[in-house]
């Protein structure tokens, strides 16, 4: 192919091939290809430049023999990933979206586009601050003023929120703070909290001591006194706590921390209080769930991941924020692009050059909408709760803790620890065995549950293998849950005689 005809369009029948691609790679799963790290190196081990010369069909062959090998996280036997099925629009989006090429940082590389996105920011913030019309018309696209910025995804959200904190409490000049006789900063939340919160922190220059992670209840939510303790001890020492953070939605239980308490704890102490509900926020479009975000109204930012429950593809998350001007405290300028009095959101984000994911927001809003969402969150929980009750029915399987959203957490137990009394050492049996099923399932590629070590708070302070299960799949049905528990309980038979031969 010439060069210059990579660049005119169309490719004849191209959008075909690539639609039977998708359908194709749709009827798989990970089982046609399973994962060898060895045989997976060799298929990909040539690192000479191509010269350029392939033709379109041959490279389509190539993308073809890609398939079997990628994660087919769509399939509704795999309950295991964060990573949402996507509209079947999403593809022709995608392709507009890509090759309109848009570039919101700059009101001048996306016009319209940043317009949007703002509009697509409010929605949101509608949704989770709940605001008068007249607090919209007002801030939403006012200069000096942002209800949040887009970001790639729920990490860059929650460190862009302790950046923020950090130059509301001490401004970015840490020199200051130890003129004033702090001998450091702070954050407060449960054990639970996201692994983003520790980067954050070390980009900050704070170290890996300055996220203090604090027991939780039998519940899985931060524990309040706990929480006290540690601002007196924090106050004693001289540190500065520039920001309580609280989990609508933990990674591995769904478990939702006490956000009225929380917030008003954090205005006691003049404390910024952010809420990563980057699982768990959309549960607001739901009337019969939204209580339980009941506090998350009263965070100064909460972190949202729209390639989550929002149902739109990887690279979308958000920061919002209650008041429109709290952004000024990270504004950034370059000369030869981002200028002080301009509009530009590049003004307030982390992330430089960026693609315009808002308008996979935007479609998800008119196309699926506010009852559209909610009938899909309410179904997924309920699935959730199904799937709860079929673990608890089964001495196979130990239920670790019952779903508050769609997330669950159970382990297997081998046959000869059912129905009996688990003690310590009963619990290191059951680890190794829950690993090894894990493993084995992922390996056989016909459904998927992910695993997690966690403590919780029946067996004490000892670390324990669970089984994680995410109902986000609409496709999934109660047959699905039945295949992939009765897979486990066949793998667990087979793998107790391994681990354990003389008992079984
Ligand atoms: C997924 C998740 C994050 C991180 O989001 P990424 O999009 O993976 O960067 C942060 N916090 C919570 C609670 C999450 O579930």
């Amino acid at each position: 192919m010439q060069l210059e005809e990579l660049f005119v369009s169309p490719h004849q029948d191209l959008d075909g091939h690539i639609s039977s691609l998708i359908q194709a790679f749709h009827e798989m799963d990970d089982s046609l290809l399973p994962y060898d790290r060895s045989d997976f190196t060799h298929r990909l081990a040539d690192s000479a430049m191509p010269d350029g010369h392939m033709a379109l069909a041959d490279y389509l062959r190539r993308l073809q023999q890609l398939l079997p090998g990628i994660s087919h996280l769509a399939s509704p036997r795999y309950m295991g990933h964060m990573t949402a099925p996507l509209p079947a629009y999403t593809g022709e989006l995608s392709r507009l979206l890509a090759m309109l090429n848009q570039n919101p940082m700059k009101m001048e590389s996306s016009r319209l586009l940043s317009f949007l996105e703002r509009e697509s920011l409010a929605r949101l913030h509608r949704l989770v601050f709940g605001q008068e019309q007249s607090f919209y018309d007002a801030f939403m696209h006012a200069k000096d003023a942002a209800l949040g910025v887009m970001t790639s995804g729920g990490t860059i959200a929650n460190v862009t929120a302790l950046w923020l904190a950090r130059n509301r409490a001490c401004g970015d000049n840490l020199f200051a703070l130890a003129e004033q006789g702090w001998r450091g900063i702070a954050i407060l939340g449960s054990r639970l909290m996201h692994y983003s919160f520790d980067k954050g922190m070390d980009l900050l220059g704070a170290g890996a001591a300055s996220v203090r992670r604090l027991p939780v209840n039998e519940h899985n939510r931060l524990c309040l006194s706990a929480l006290e303790t540690e601002l007196a001890h924090c106050q004693e020492q001289k540190i500065k706590v520039i920001a309580l953070i609280g989990v609508a939605g933990t990674t591995d239980f769904g478990s939702i921390d006490p956000l009225p308490e929380m917030a008003a704890i954090a205005r006691r102490e003049g404390v910024h209080f952010h809420v990563d509900a980057a699982w768990g926020g959309p549960t607001a479009f739901s009337a019969r769930y939204r209580p339980l975000l009941s506090g998350m109204e009263q965070a100064d930012t909460v972190t949202l991941d729209g390639h989550k429950q929002l149902l739109v593809p990887l690279g979308t998350g958000m920061l919002l924020c209650r008041e429109p001007s709290l952004m000024m405290a990270v504004k950034r300028e370059a000369p030869y692009a981002i200028r002080a009095s301009s509009f530009d959101q590049g003004r307030f984000t982390l992330e430089g050059t960026r693609p315009a994911n808002a308008l996979y927001l935007d479609a998800a809003f008119h196309l699926i909408g506010e009852q559209g969402y909610a009938r899909l969150i309410e179904e997924n929980y309920d699935r959730a709760r199904l799937m709860a009750n079929l673990i608890e029915a089964d001495p196979a399987f130990e239920l670790m803790a019952a779903p508050v959203m769609n997330l669950l957490a159970y382990r297997c137990i081998p046959p000869h620890l059912q129905g009996k009394p688990l003690d310590a050492s009963a619990n290191i049996q059951i680890n190794a065995f829950n690993i090894a099923l894990q493993k084995r399932q992922r390996a056989e590629g016909h459904s998927f549950v992910s695993r997690t070590q966690r403590a919780v708070t029946r067996y004490g302070e000892q670390p324990l293998t669970l089984l994680r299960a995410v109902q986000l799949n609409p496709g999934i049905r109660r047959e699905h849950i039945e295949a992939l528990l009765d897979e486990q309980k066949h793998l667990g038979l087979v793998i107790a005689q391994e681990l354990f031969p003389a008992l079984s």
